[in-house]
């Protein structure tokens, strides 16, 4: 059978709520991450090891800067990551400053070893404007494209929304999907932050949520 895109993979985050990390693929040789948080608390026991395949992961999308969607960069990078590190612009600033404190915490509090990993993150940062498009493949059978909008949750977090358009031969017609990633949204009428706007469409919606698949009633 043929196989359709986008499929998705879960790193984290699957049964229980922290250790956000998702594996978007775009197709066989395109997968891109979506966060690479911290396990914690009681999910913390299995260890942060990226215990996964990056031969083909082309970038990391960070939604926002808890720990919980971003501790386990070092662990991401020690592991072999190349890719650039896509997030809004506040969050460029301060996910150094959260790594650093991760580092510190869990890695070590030498100075020229916490230094210089700062550098490689920063030196991975592309930050992207808000609501705007950014192509990441523009191949004559498939593009994509990713867009940050605003999420309302902490200063710089977004919702990721990702557009793939495949065609079997440049004469087929465009297939195109839409996927939306919530990260995690804030409530409108907050005093600091812009209340977040509902997506415009999906037609794969990946969000967080703490109903156990036990609590969940099955369709008889
Ligand atoms: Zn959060």
């Amino acid at each position: 059978m043929e196989q359709t895109f986008p499929q998705f993979l879960h790193h984290g985050a699957a049964d229980g709520v922290t250790g956000s990390c998702h594996r978007y693929i775009a197709s066989p040789h395109i997968h891109l991450l979506v966060d690479c948080g911290l396990f914690q608390g009681r999910e913390s026991s299995n260890g942060q090891t990226i215990d996964f395949d990056l031969d083909c992961v082309a970038a990391l999308v960070v939604t926002h800067v808890h720990v919980d969607h971003i501790g386990r960069l070092p662990y991401l990078l020690a592991a072999g990551f190349k890719g650039p590190i896509l997030c809004s612009a506040p969050s460029a600033h301060l996910l150094p400053l959260v790594i650093e404190d991760a580092l510190k915490m869990g890695f070590t509090r030498d100075k020229k070893i916490v230094e210089r990993f700062l550098k490689t993150v920063e030196s991975r940062l592309l930050p992207l404007a808000y609501k705007q498009w950014y192509p990441l493949r523009n191949e004559e059978c498939l593009q994509l494209r990713v867009r940050l909008q605003r999420a309302g949750h902490i200063l710089g977090s977004a919702y990721v929304e990702l557009d793939l358009k495949q065609r079997d031969s440049a004469s087929s017609p465009w297939k195109a999907h839409r996927t939306v990633f919530s990260g995690d949204l804030g409530a409108p009428y907050a005093p600091l932050l812009p209340a977040p706007k509902s997506p415009y469409k999906a037609d794969t919606l990946v969000i967080e949520s703490d109903l156990s698949p036990a609590l969940v009633p099955l369709p008889r």
